[in-house]
């Protein structure tokens, strides 16, 4: 087979699609297009010259099932392993999570005598409400919101506090609208198959992996890591990458390469650039938000491009902040803040706990990242456009001061809006990820669609729909 594939968007999930691609010889030639000036997408750390890493995006990866396995054979091929900042299970940035729940930090139970017992800020032990969603009915729904679903298995307390708070730390979104099918599809498949979570999580298994267990992967697993980093930040990853592909032949990656539009005829697409070149490809892989990808289709795919925009994205305020000294009154991985609480913010994470290799050389620091805004961000900050950085810097020192009863303030800080940066798979995406998936296959569409906007939002999510979308159109690599 021969044929020129061009990979749309340098995010993570892009950049993946274009490594697998390079492994095999089924392709002529692989031609990746990034609009901004860098590669990686969300994934973006500063490094300051005294040693400090601060994560504007992305800071901690699992290793956990499949797709974790497949991020550390990804590294492992790289040569990254030397880089890896592993955070074991019994780190107490693993064992010590908070909520911040009517004025007061409360830690969530990391052992069996958390849960037998009643532990604030939950009104009865977290054992009583997991037994009895054993006998919980199955439901009927093909889909339920997030919050419904634990509402119904687990109960109000579990649905409002502890889901509510999960569904802003990872999605910033609003568990009320978010979709268990898609958001967290373990649960969903453990009722399916099983009739009840608990038994699900006990008895249903992993499942297959795709490719082997590299020699980090199995460290992994024999160190218990409960998530890791790279020495210099996240931002390795796709620099790694981008490395390892200017090297391979048939490969081109071009960034400050913005993409104007598509057509696509018989004889195969045309890309319009901004510039005003234009290159041909038999197949086109997208790794953009699903939005752009909408507004740049030919007006003959109308119909998906509707679709598309239905996938929208919230907008986060991330602000960094390092004070000088040891200041955090507990230590553990940070805290997150339900929506009941105060609705704009939605947690903060200690990261100098969790990774203190990222602090700066010499005298101790405390680092952490606010992070607010998601799906609450027009009500509670206004447009995403107009809002000062100084606006989000007040309201995480503030939160800092109050929360942490913190009173110094930051030697250093960063604050940024990060537009439209994770998106919200509400109730029935599913089903319009199939009926997109249709209407490809059904106008025999040489598109791919990967990245963030479908399959998951985990870096492992995407670095694995970069894989899937290579193996789509080359077979198994
Ligand atoms: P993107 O990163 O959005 O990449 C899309 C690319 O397309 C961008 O580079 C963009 O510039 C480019 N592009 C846009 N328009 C055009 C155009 N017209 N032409 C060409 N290129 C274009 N995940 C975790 O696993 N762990 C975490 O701790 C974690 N924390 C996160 C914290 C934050 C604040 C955010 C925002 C995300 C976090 N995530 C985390 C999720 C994860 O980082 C993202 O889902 C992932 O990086 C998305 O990668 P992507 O390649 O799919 O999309």
């Amino acid at each position: 087979m021969q044929k020129c594939v061009a990979v749309l968007g340098g995010g993570i999930s892009g950049l993946s699609a274009c490594y697998y691609l390079s492994k095999t010889s089924n392709v002529s030639k692989v031609v990746l297009l990034e609009a901004t000036g860098r590669f990686g997408g969300w994934i973006n750390t500063t490094r300051r010259e005294d040693g400090a890493v601060f994560e504007h995006g992305p800071r901690g990866v699992r290793p956990a099932g499949a797709v974790g396995r497949n991020t550390l054979n990804m590294l492992s091929d790289l040569g990254l392993e030397r880089e890896i900042l592993p955070v074991p299970h019994d780190h107490v940035a693993s064992k010590n999570r908070f909520l911040y729940v009517n004025g007061e930090l409360h830690k969530l139970p990391s052992s069996i005598s958390g849960v037998v017992k009643t532990v604030p800020p939950f009104s009865r032990p977290i054992i009583l409400s997991v037994m009895k969603e054993v006998l919980v009915r199955k439901g009927k729904q093909e889909d339920e919101s997030v919050h419904s679903f634990v509402s119904r298995r687990l109960g109000s307390e579990l649905a409002d506090i502890a889901m509510d708070c999960l569904c802003r730390g990872v999605f910033a979104g609003d568990s009320r609208k978010l979709s268990v099918r898609s958001c967290f599809p373990p649960l969903h498949r453990a009722e399916q198959d099983w009739g009840s979570v608990l038994l699900g999580m006990l008895f249903g298994g992993e499942k297959a992996g795709t490719g082997g267990m590299s020699a980090l992967a199995q460290r992994a697993k024999a160190e218990s890591w409960a998530q890791w980093s790279l020495t210099d930040g996240m931002q390795t990853l796709p620099d790694a990458l981008q490395e390892a592909l200017r090297g391979r032949e048939r490969v081109e990656i071009h960034h400050s390469a913005p993409v104007r539009s598509l057509s696509y005829t018989a004889g195969g697409w045309e890309i319009k650039q901004e510039d005003g070149t234009a290159l041909k490809a038999d197949h086109v892989i997208s790794a953009l938000p699903a939005s752009v990808l909408a507004s740049l289709l030919p007006p003959a795919a109308r119909s998906l491009s509707h679709q598309l925009c239905e996938i929208n994205s919230v907008s986060v305020g991330v602000v960094n902040l390092e004070y000088e000294g040891s200041v955090l009154p507990v230590t553990g991985f940070g805290h997150l803040i339900p929506s009941s609480e105060d609705r704009g913010l939605l947690g903060i994470v200690y990261d100098s706990v969790l990774f203190p290799q990222h602090n700066r050389r010499g005298e101790p620091t405390t680092r952490m990242t606010v992070m607010m805004g998601g799906a609450w961000f027009e009500e509670t900050l206004g447009g995403p456009d107009e809002v000062k950085d100084q606006v989000l810097l007040d309201r995480a020192v503030q939160a800092v001061r109050s929360h942490l009863n913190i009173t110094s303030s930051p030697v250093w800080s960063k604050a940024a809006v990060l537009k439209n940066c994770i998106p919200q798979y509400h109730l029935g995406h599913w089903k319009q990820l199939e009926a997109m998936r249709r209407y490809i296959s059904d106008h025999a569409l040489p598109l791919t669609l990967t990245g963030a906007s479908f399959d998951g939002v985990s870096v492992n999510d995407v670095i694995f729909s970069g894989r899937t979308a290579a193996e789509g159109l080359v077979g198994k690599i």
